[in-house]
């Protein structure tokens, strides 16, 4: 028995071809270059939105035609299969953003913060600087709701981009766009409200407070050394960050250390020898590779300790 051709069929694509900008509308697209883990198969159809606008459209059209989508940020929390994605992929490259006198930033959701951070700070306004070094777009740190723990005394907690969170325009399930405010959105850690909705986040707006650039630069350089010193370096070692999601006050990168899998490799996949909840891929490591770490992960903790680590990546299309 054969199984049937999960593909996009031939009619559907047509029919998004004659919506969106066909030029930006690709076929058998691979995804790996994509994400931060360099690793994933191809999407059916892959496209580019370059603007809030562009990306509320291309999910439309997704719908309408009825073919599954996934919007795509910078692939920085997420691990995709090495057979790809049956479907549509939406890169969100919708980067435009304003900044106003009182301190509110204006964005659309696929800016990224590497580059929207350097502008408030020339601007000399505070609250985004925390986050430096964390590869995101604005629409994934609204997701995940971005969070860094401070290394520096002074503030050493866990920031969460929702202390400066405003309000945001979702596309909802019912192709409505509304604007919801902060308590709408249920942020906690590693959460919101989108993780149980089919909402995507068009544009979000951001309040500011006025600070001290030289400060600024000081906590630029704190983070970026501190994350330097302790994570291994994505130019050279592929990852997608944290794999399991924390274990309030034991830490999932500590259990796996103490069964002693730190450097431990599987396929090219690998447990970093710096840093114990995070994989990396050493060139040429699969999602399978990845998935059968996690596993191999997963029962050591278990059984030396009775804990169920859960990943807390999403993984995304076929395995
Ligand atoms: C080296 C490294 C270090 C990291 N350090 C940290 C850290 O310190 N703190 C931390 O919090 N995270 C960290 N992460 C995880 C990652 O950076 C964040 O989760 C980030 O917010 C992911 O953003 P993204 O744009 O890459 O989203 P993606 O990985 O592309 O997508 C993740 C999810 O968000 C959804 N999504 C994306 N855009 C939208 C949108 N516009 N509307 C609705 N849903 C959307 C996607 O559909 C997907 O389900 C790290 C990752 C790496 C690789």
């Amino acid at each position: 028995m054969s199984l049937p051709d999960t593909r996009v069929a031939e009619d559907s694509y047509a029919e998004l071809a004659r919506t969106l900008d066909s030029a930006r509308l690709r076929r058998d697209e691979p995804l790996a270059p994509y994400t931060t883990f360099k690793i994933g198969g191809p999407a059916d159809l892959f496209y580019e939105a370059d603007s809030a606008d562009d990306l509320g459209s291309s999910i439309i059209a997704a719908r309408h035609v009825g073919i599954p989508y996934f919007v795509l940020g910078l692939g920085a929390n997420i691990l995709i299969g090495d057979k790809g994605f049956r479907g549509l992929v939406i890169r969100n490259a919708a980067k435009h953003f304003k900044f106003f006198d009182d301190g509110k930033l204006w964005v659309e959701s696929g800016a990224v913060m590497a580059d929207i951070i350097p502008q408030a700070v020339e601007r000399g306004w505070s609250g985004l600087e925390h986050y430096v070094g964390i590869p995101s777009t604005v629409g994934g740190a609204v997701w995940q709701n971005l969070h860094f723990l401070s290394p520096a005394p002074e503030r050493e907690r866990t920031m969460f981009i929702d202390e400066v969170f405003e309000r945001c325009e979702l596309l909802t399930e019912t192709d409505a766009r509304k604007v919801v405010d902060r308590d709408y959105m249920e942020f906690g850690y590693d959460t919101c409200i989108l993780h149980f909705t089919k909402d995507i986040v068009t544009w979000a707006e951001f309040q500011l407070e006025k600070g001290d650039t030289a400060v600024m630069h000081r906590i630029l350089q704190e983070n970026l050394s501190w994350r330097g010193s302790r994570h291994p370096w994505l130019q050279f070692h592929p990852s997608a960050g944290s794999i399991f999601k924390k274990i309030e006050g034991v830490g999932a990168g500590r259990l796996v250390d103490q069964c002693g899998l730190k450097g431990y490799r599987h396929g090219d996949a690998q447990i970093s020898h710096i840093h114990a909840n995070i994989m990396v891929n050493l060139g040429h490591a699969t999602a399978k590779d990845v998935r059968e770490l996690i596993a191999i992960a997963q029962k050591a903790v278990e059984e030396k300790f009775g804990h169920r680590l859960e990943p807390e990546i999403g993984f995304i299309g076929e395995f």
